[in-house]
């Protein structure tokens, strides 16, 4: 594999860039190599500076559901941008998405969109301190819910990927009021939130954790989150930013049929271009500036081309069996890397929900952050840059989660196969 064009960008990127990257996973530090430079993505393709090719597991971490450079998308785009790229005003298309957005989730009565799942998240939590006049916000081990002060506690990402417990830059004044317990851990979830000196404003969750890898939920985990919270008055938050309308076109909430408070999307709603949204009951969201007194805005926000995009996005959703075909082929791949984890005898505990999943190079089953800080990264570095030699582009950390998409053809998971065939095999020599 040819790395000379790559080498050279990732020096110059250094020079006016901190790391060279504007993300830090994207170094490729936890996996031992620097990164390639991409130039290209058609349908499940891309191609790098070097002209190298590579089958797409990462799908710029979720969004493209149907691949790169699809045409419904490319040509909304175009449309829209001839248009004219941002007004600062409001435009019909923002009607359209959010309209598609309320019909998708049953939760949601109201939704605002923002620009991306970092400032979902986060306004999400604003409004849910506005509405209750609490402080406290409960997250769990190794979830990850973007870059914002509260959430740097005990977070998944990047964070889990560099090994580091929070961030400098943080105020202890903040994270006091973020209170961080393990994922799937039932009997810390009723202790804590029934802690009333805590003052608990929300909890906010991934339903399918994907920052820590896939972890499912365990049998009983949400549901009892869902009873508890509504119990207690707590504004229960679905971070669905990877999972909204990728478990199905109702997102993780119609998956499990658990109602949250409060939604946070983006990810796929954006295909592609920068976008987020919250949404919610109608009660809360009309706490929102300029109805409500809970402050938050944005110069893009509901930016015409990311509508326009996120549009065309969910048009492709909804042709009939999408989901069917997307588990179908998730199920079959994830079954065949079982079998060859098994047959080559090499550790490997495979987690996957519809077409998300993460293969672990772990002897026990991962369930939560701690169990999945056993997994071997070491490991996992060699078989990234393996893999990458054969084609086949994965996420640079074992700690995130892969994902399957529309575009990939028999012939792209064909490859895969061989080639992590081959990269086990490897891993076992000597
Ligand atoms: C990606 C992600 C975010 C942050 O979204 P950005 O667009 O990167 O700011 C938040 N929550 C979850 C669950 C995510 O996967």
């Amino acid at each position: 594999m040819k790395c000379t064009a790559s080498a050279q960008l990732f020096a110059q990127a250094k020079k006016y860039i901190p790391g060279g990257v504007n993300s830090p996973v994207r170094a490729c530090r936890s996996v031992g190599c620097d990164p390639i430079f991409i130039t290209k993505g058609l349908g499940a393709t891309l191609t790098d500076a070097d002209g190298n090719e590579y089958v797409d597991f990462v799908c710029s971490w979720g969004p493209l559901i149907v691949g790169h450079a699809h045409p419904d998308i490319v040509g909304a785009v175009q449309r829209a941008a001839a248009s004219g790229t941002s007004f600062g005003a409001t435009t019909p298309v923002e009607i359209d998405l959010a309209a598609m957005v309320v019909e998708a989730l049953d939760s949601v009565e109201k939704v605002r969109f923002v620009n991306s799942g970092t400032e979902a998240t986060m306004s999400a939590v604003r409004l849910a301190r506005g509405y209750t006049g609490r402080k406290v916000v409960v997250k769990f081990d190794g979830c990850y819910h973007g870059h914002a002060d509260s959430f740097l506690v005990k977070a998944g990402s990047g964070i889990i990927t560099l090994g580091i417990p929070g961030s400098p830059g943080v105020p202890d004044d903040i994270v006091k009021n973020t209170i961080s317990i393990p994922y799937n851990d039932l009997e810390a979830l009723e202790r804590t939130l029934r802690d009333d000196k805590l003052e608990i404003a929300c909890v906010i969750v991934e339903p399918v954790a994907g920052n820590m890898g896939c972890v499912p939920p365990a049998p009983g985990f949400l549901e009892k989150l869902r009873k508890l919270t509504h119990e207690l008055g707590i504004v229960l938050i679905f971070d669905e930013v990877i999972t909204g309308f990728r478990l199905g076109y109702g997102g993780a909430q119609q998956y499990y049929n658990i109602a949250p408070d409060l939604t946070c999307l983006g990810k796929i709603i954006g295909g592609g271009l920068p976008v987020g949204a919250y949404g919610g009951k109608a009660e809360i969201m009309n706490c929102i500036a300029p109805d409500g007194p809970v402050y938050q805005a944005g110069t893009l926000s509901g930016n015409p081309l990311a509508m326009a995009a996120g549009i065309a996005n969910l048009k492709l959703l909804q042709q009939p069996g999408f989901y069917e075909r997307l588990e179908e082929k998730a199920a079959g791949f994830a079954s065949r890397l079982d079998d060859l984890a098994a047959t080559i005898g090499i550790p490997v505990q495979l987690n996957r929900v519809g077409s998300m999943m993460t293969a672990f190079f772990a002897t026990e089953q991962v369930t939560d952050f701690t169990s999945a800080m056993k997994a071997d990264a070491q490991r996992y570095g060699q078989h990234y840059r393996q893999m990458l030699a054969g084609g086949i582009y994965l996420a640079p950390s074992q700690f995130e989660t892969a994902f399957i998409s529309a575009a990939q053809s028999e012939e792209d998971l064909e490859k895969a196969i061989k080639m992590t065939e081959w990269s086990f095999k490897k891993l076992l020599e000597k």
